[in-house]
């Protein structure tokens, strides 16, 4: 071993240098919350090492007879502030770095908006679209015994993210309790409504996108109605949000998902993409808008752009070419950090994560409360105060953003910190 490579012993393995990862993206942002700490600054180094990391091997019999094993994670990356949150993805590419840059965003979008939760993520490498349906099954009731050792309804509550919906929730939801040997609904979020799930969560993070956007639209003087807007991902958090924009009026000119990417300056007819998704599995094939290319997609002029798919695809390349008033995070990480100056710099408001697609987390607290009562309420009640809490976080990381003159995104980054590290701070440190 060369001394060079002895550079960050001590320091975190997990970090590469020559090979940025998402978890470096997100230690940057931390950083950059650093000047604001004051005497909580003392405390930064907790936010940077994640609580706990969990790897497992889930190996199954395929419908074939041959054995498979696929790599799961969960990180609770803190849970000063309450049980760990977040979601479980399902992808062949996922990693652990990415799962624990995606445990600490939800760590800070957890506190940004006030829920009483810590920050935690999930994963299976696998894609869930090239193993059947009892082979998927058999995957998520392996991960969930697997991760059972440190999850539970007042631990850690996982919940749906890329690849998996209400009806993973339900299988882990009945694993967990098989295991237990009681019923436990608490234990996941984002299950089927019959199963202790709550009204209105299917479309809670479109829905809180929708609405941070209409109020960042607000503060900029710009009409929703009338305003093009462009989508990528229109799966749970680009479809809904797409509707939403187009039932109160907007555009939406250009929509892109795994299967293609269509244009139509003229304005996409979203319910008959939803249901061409619906029925097809994507966007492959729609005929009601012309297919283009992927880099001509992002510099389409218009007010609000969405990436709602998966991380990094804002880049230092693309920033300083789309053409967009506002660009609103639905997706978790779609900005890298060099292109967020960027945008920063050409005057394009971010619209973060953290804040953006919180109502997805937001709804989720409101279905865990209900399981615990067993009193469920109706969905006009959840819409009221998601738009609520949605509302009331948006003005307190714009006063931030003002008073301090900093992004939304290091608003909301300052006030979660604080938050996270105020409780950190009185519960001082174990033994
Ligand atoms: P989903 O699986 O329902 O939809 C994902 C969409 O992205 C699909 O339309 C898919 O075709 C598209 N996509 C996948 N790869 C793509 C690629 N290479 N190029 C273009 N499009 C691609 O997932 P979702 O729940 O809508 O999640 C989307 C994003 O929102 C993720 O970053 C997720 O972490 C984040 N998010 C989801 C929730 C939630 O409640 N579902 C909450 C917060 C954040």
């Amino acid at each position: 071993m060369h001394d060079t490579d002895l550079a960050h012993v001590g320091g975190l393995s997990y970090l590469n240098p020559s090979a940025p990862e998402p978890y470096a993206s997100f230690i940057e942002q931390i950083e950059r919350v650093r000047p604001y700490l004051g005497e909580l600054e003392r405390w930064i180094e907790t936010l940077k090492h994640p609580k706990r990391t969990l790897i497992v091997d889930v190996p199954i019999v395929r419908d074939d007879g041959t054995i498979a094993h696929y790599e799961g994670y969960r990180v609770q990356h803190n849970l000063s502030r309450g049980p760990g949150k977040g979601g479980i993805r399902f992808h062949p590419a996922v990693t652990l770095n990415e799962v624990m840059a995606l445990a600490g965003w939800m760590t800070v979008k957890n506190a940004a908006v006030g829920l009483p939760f810590g920050g935690a993520k999930g994963g299976i490498r696998v894609d869930p679209r090239a193993v059947t349906k009892d082979e998927l099954h058999r995957i998520t009731r392996r991960f969930t015994s697997e991760i059972g050792l440190i999850i539970g309804p007042d631990r850690d509550i996982p919940a749906p993210d890329v690849g998996t919906n209400a009806v993973t929730m339900a299988v882990m939801m009945d694993t967990f309790s098989m295991n237990r040997g009681g019923t436990a609904t608490g234990v996941v979020t984002g299950k089927p409504v019959a199963l202790g799930g709550s009204l209105g969560r299917h479309e809670a993070t479109g829905r809180g996108v929708f609405i941070t956007a209409r109020e960042a639209a607000r503060h900029q003087h710009i009409e929703v109605e009338g305003a093009r807007v462009v989508v990528q991902g229109f799966g749970n958090v680009g479809g809904i949000a797409a509707r939403l924009f187009h039932e109160a009026g907007a555009r939406v000119i250009a929509a892109a998902d795994h299967g293609a990417t269509l244009h139509n300056e003229a304005g996409i007819d979203v319910p008959a993409a939803l249901a061409h998704v619906a029925e097809n599995g994507s966007l492959a094939g729609f005929p009601g808008a012309t297919p283009i290319d992927i880099e001509d997609f992002w510099q389409l002029p218009c007010e609000f752009l969405v990436p709602a798919a998966l991380e990094g695809q804002i880049t230092e390349v693309r920033a300083p070419r789309v053409q967009t008033r506002i660009v609103v995070e639905g997706a978790n990480g779609p900005t890298t950090p060099a292109a967020d100056d960027i945008l920063k710099d050409r005057g394009i408001l971010v619209v973060p994560d953290v804040l953006a697609n919180a109502g997805g987390v937001t709804v989720s607290y409101f279905e865990w409360v209900q399981d615990f009562s067993s009193f469920f309420w109706t969905e006009d009640e959840i819409n009221d105060r998601l738009e609520r809490i949605m509302v009331n976080a948006f003005g307190a990381i714009w006063r931030v953003s003002e008073e301090k003159q900093v992004s939304l995104r290091t608003a909301a980054f300052i006030i979660a910190c604080h938050r996270v590290l105020e409780a950190r701070a009185e519960r001082g440190l174990y033994p």
